[in-house]
């Protein structure tokens, strides 16, 4: 009797063991921070595959910044196409370069990537300073997606001092390169952000956090409860400097080469992609809530706006939107 007594307990703890041992293998979390496409990168994956997952989400990120979309890495394809004044995309640019195009359009131009050299002269990564009006009317007549295109994957373009600029849809489309990888991996969810835009994947209720505009990057004004997808923020908040009392970003009107002056302070976008969500929250700042509204609706997303007067505006999904802090009210 005592011998059955044991062998029943023993058979207990063993399965016991090896449940909690099993279950902590498949639901280990891994974290990764560190720092690329000039910004802060997090991950925090969870699953089996947790491990792995982390060190090559560094990889993907780093080889898409070094060796495709920063204009400053001197081997990037971008930094050759800018030099070329053109040249022939791999297949995967090349579709991006195609919904970028699409995005420059449907805006009516509010979004342009191809600023670079109007950008540059405000010299927001390093000492920013409001530039001399002939030179930023020079780099503007170089500009405008209008004078670049694509023909079978090789980028045309009219214009040869235009210069591509990845910096409002570059964090995006890391997003979904990573996200084509977990896909491939034995993962349960996992939650990646570039900057300022997340990438949250797997079967899992999230919440996500709209920075405040007027307080440091830990201090939010609204929470959004949703399940997979990506979201992007823009704001005048991100990189700024003053000048007698008024404040110059980095989001320009590429009519006037100047930052954007509508009342807005943060755009906040939600969509299945990640491009599309950091594309647009740029593109939507320029344009404003009405016609921001119309374009991502057209896309199919939701947009949460934030004005200086401390309303939150939403096109789309308004149900996933919580306000956490009571000075802010809701305008629609
Ligand atoms: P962040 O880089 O802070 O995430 P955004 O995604 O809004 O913010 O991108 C801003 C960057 O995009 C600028 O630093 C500049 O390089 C570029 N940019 C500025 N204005 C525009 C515009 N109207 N269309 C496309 N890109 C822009
Ligand atoms: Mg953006």
């Amino acid at each position: 009797m005592k011998k059955t007594v044991a062998a029943v307990v023993t058979v207990i703890v063993v399965a016991l063991v090896t449940f909690v041992f099993y279950d902590g293998v498949l639901n280990k979390t891994s974290e990764a921070d560190f720092f690329s496409m000039k910004t802060y990168v997090t991950a925090k994956v969870t699953g089996y595959e947790s491990d792995l997952c982390t060190d090559e989400i560094q990889k993907i990120v780093d080889n898409l910044d070094v060796n495709v979309l920063s204009r400053t890495a001197e081997d990037s394809l971008v930094s050759s196409v800018n030099k070329s004044g053109g040249g022939q995309l791999d297949i995967q640019t090349a579709a991006y370069v195609s919904l970028l195009l699409d995005v420059c359009e449907k805006s009516g131009g509010a979004f342009d990537f191809t600023l670079g050299a109007v950008s540059d002269l405000w010299k927001f990564g390093s000492t920013p300073e409001i530039p001399d009006p002939n030179a930023l009317a020079d780099a503007l007549s170089h500009s405008g997606y209008k004078k670049i295109s694509l023909e079978g994957g090789n980028l045309v373009m009219q214009d040869k001092s235009a210069v591509l600029d990845f910096g409002a849809s570059g964090k995006g489309i890391a997003l979904d390169s990573v996200k084509a990888y977990l896909e491939t991996r034995d993962i349960k969810n996992a939650v990646v952000s570039v900057g300022g835009s997340t990438l949250l994947y797997g079967d899992k209720d999230f919440t996500v956090g709209i920075r405040n505009p007027e307080g440091n990057a830990g201090s939010y004004i609204a929470k959004l409860h949703m399940n997979e997808g990506c979201v992007s923020s823009s704001g005048s908040y991100e990189q700024f400097f003053e000048e007698n009392g008024k404040r110059y970003h980095h989001i320009l009107n590429p009519e006037t080469g100047y930052p954007v002056d509508n009342g807005l302070v943060g755009v906040t976008i939600v969509s299945d992609s990640g491009l599309l969500s950091d594309a647009l929250s740029t593109a939507c700042f320029v344009l404003g809530i009405e016609k921001g509204s119309s374009l991502a609706a057209e896309y199919g997303c939701t947009a949460i706006f934030v004005t200086s007067d401390k309303k939150i505006y939403i096109e789309g999904d308004a149900d996933i939107v919580e306000i956490t802090d009571a000075s802010y009210t809701y305008g629609n």
